[in-house]
């Protein structure tokens, strides 16, 4: 789903559970192995609030680092490879309105639940020299990861479900870096990982499945020189 707001891009990925039967692993043509690996830095921000636990991020170093080792896997047949470059905590900003964003009960429309999680990880001094992740409690309605783009481009990506019980999917953050690399959602089969509409949500345990495909590769490595190269 594709939704402009206030000239922001932004990219929504939601949560469904439905099943689908993976095609075998098919290393794609446009990355070659003896082709460079293009290293992106990524800069962590894990959101704390004092008074909402919802919106602390609750993920250990080690649970971060394989994370991330989840999604190298994935991002391997592009020959793009993440690393973190810091992690640090960062304190939310306009908590009020994110809570009530996040009520079960809230009259805020999804125009404004957007902005709500936009406002929430305020970053100062952001720099375009390294991709930047919020990683947070809570996301409004229990959404999978959200890409904004624009000015100040950032990844918002949870550590709890809906329900509250804990989450950390790698493949919907593998798929948020893909938007952050300029790719859009696809039409191709469900197991794309850029395919959208929470398919990227029922990948536990057979993420080296998950394919991109050629001119994503092309697309995503040639933005990947073009931003932290
Ligand atoms: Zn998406």
């Amino acid at each position: 789903m594709k939704i402009l707001v206030s000239l922001t891009l932004v990219f929504i990925c939601t949560c469904s559970f439905a099943s689908s039967k993976a095609p075998p692993f098919n290393a794609s043509k446009a990355y070659k192995n003896n082709a460079s690996i293009i290293s992106v830095p990524v800069r962590v921000h894990l959101l704390k609030s004092e008074d909402e636990k919802n919106i602390t991020a609750q993920i250990t170093q080690q649970e971060l680092e394989e994370v991330f080792n989840v999604v190298n896997l994935i991002w391997k047949q592009a020959g793009i490879k993440y690393h973190v470059e810091s992690a640090s905590y960062l304190p939310a900003s306009n908590e009020k309105q994110y809570i009530q964003a996040m009520s079960k009960n809230s009259k805020l429309s999804r125009r404004e639940k957007t902005r709500a999680m936009n406002q929430v990880c305020n970053i100062s001094n952001q720099t375009t020299d390294v991709l930047n992740l919020c990683v947070i409690g809570k996301t409004v309605n229990g959404l999978g990861g959200v890409y904004f783009g624009g000015r100040k481009p950032k990844v918002i990506w949870p550590t709890l479900a809906k329900s509250g019980k804990n989450l950390l999917n790698p493949a919907t953050l593998a798929h948020e870096l893909g938007h952050y690399l300029g790719l859009k959602h696809n039409a191709e089969d469900d197991i794309y990982l850029m395919k959208g509409r929470g398919n990227n949500m029922r990948r536990k345990g057979r993420y080296e499945y998950i394919l991109l495909s050629e001119r994503e590769i092309t697309v995503s490595r040639k933005n990947a020189i073009k931003l932290f190269n």
